[in-house]
């Protein structure tokens, strides 16, 4: 693997970063290399030298569905914090990967565009929304998708960005179905409306979330994928397992999907409990929860 500073000339780097400080679950061990590219170009060139030099990578947004290892991650994490970038573009927005959805959100209902109103009290950024098509029960952030830009895995010679539809890309409900493609930017078609409308569905919609949410504790969100025609929440509840706890991690009392880090969780207590979770609501419903959280794997 070529020096570290090689990729630093790319995009600035710092080494031994805690993720801890970088996902809303506040846990995570050290990335070997944190890169924060500042234009989605340069994105695109960091991914095709680590490529090129294989050196292991992943992307990280706002980690606010992301778990990352107690043991901490070998090779490259790139963050996508300062690509913050929106513009108005023809009948929607266009947004750069690191784009925050609070400000997605902002931005849209001043200029009068709606479409966002769902994603209203969600962390994360424009690219980690797309991979995991954020949203909610009937609605995903793909569904006002006019393009996506990506950089496509196995990309080694010279910048390479692509365009998409979302026909062509085919998003499933909570899944962006990318492949290992990068999100560097996104265009999106978006329906002019009076603000004034788009604001009273905004705080509607908070309004709801915050009295069902446990949204003043350090969590992932959802930690499942709803089942198709059920909740997995209502199935975790009916579990019995609502309030369970594994060192600091528990199980809301408010909203049985969500985990949180009571403090001092450790990456080892959550995969613990919903492993615990998933067993107790298998037996009692005969149902398999599928995680929503991403969780990465414990270095060997
Ligand atoms: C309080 C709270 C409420 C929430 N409410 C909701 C909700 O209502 N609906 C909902 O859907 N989610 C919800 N979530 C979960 C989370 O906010 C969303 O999944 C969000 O879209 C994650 O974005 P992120 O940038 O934090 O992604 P991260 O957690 O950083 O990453 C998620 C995945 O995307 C990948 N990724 C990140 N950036 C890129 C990129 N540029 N290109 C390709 N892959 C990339 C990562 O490698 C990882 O696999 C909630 C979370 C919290 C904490």
């Amino acid at each position: 693997m070529p020096s570290p500073e090689t990729y630093a000339e790319i995009a600035p780097m710092r080494r031994d970063e805690p993720l801890s400080q970088w996902t809303t679950l506040r846990i995570g061990g050290n990335a070997e290399m944190f890169f924060e590219p500042h234009r989605p170009e340069k994105l695109a060139d960091l991914l095709t030298a680590l490529e090129k030099d294989d050196v292991p990578w992943r992307m990280l947004g706002a980690g606010a569905n992301t778990l990352p290892p107690d043991g901490g991650v070998a090779g490259a994490i790139i963050h996508t914090g300062n690509m913050r970038r929106i513009f108005r573009d023809g009948d929607g927005l266009r947004a750069w990967a690191g784009a925050t959805l609070p400000s997605l959100v902002h931005t849209a209902h001043g200029v009068g565009l709606a479409g966002f109103e769902s994603l209203v009290g969600v962390p994360g950024h424009v690219g980690g929304a797309i991979a995991m098509n954020a949203g909610s029960a009937d609605w995903g952030i793909w569904d006002e998708v006019y393009n996506v830009v990506l950089w496509m895995p196995g990309e080694r010679e010279g910048l390479k960005m692509e365009e998409f539809t979302p026909e062509q890309i085919g998003p499933k409900y909570r899944d962006g179905n990318l492949n290992g493609a990068v999100v560097l930017e996104v265009h999106f078609h978006l329906e002019p409306q009076p603000p004034k409308v788009i604001k009273d569905r905004q705080d509607d919609i908070l309004q709801r979330k915050n009295k069902s949410q446990p949204v003043s504790i350090s969590s992932a969100g959802c930690a499942y994928k709803n089942p198709p025609g059920d909740s997995a929440g209502r199935l975790v509840e009916a579990a019995g397992m609502k309030g369970f706890q594994v060192g600091g991690a528990q199980i809301s009392e408010l909203h049985a999907n969500f985990v949180l880090n009571r403090g001092g969780a450790t990456a080892a207590d959550v995969r613990s409990l919903i492993a615990q979770v998933e067993e107790r609501v298998e037996s009692e419903s005969g149902i398999r929860l599928e995680r929503e959280l991403v969780i990465w794997p414990e270095p060997l």
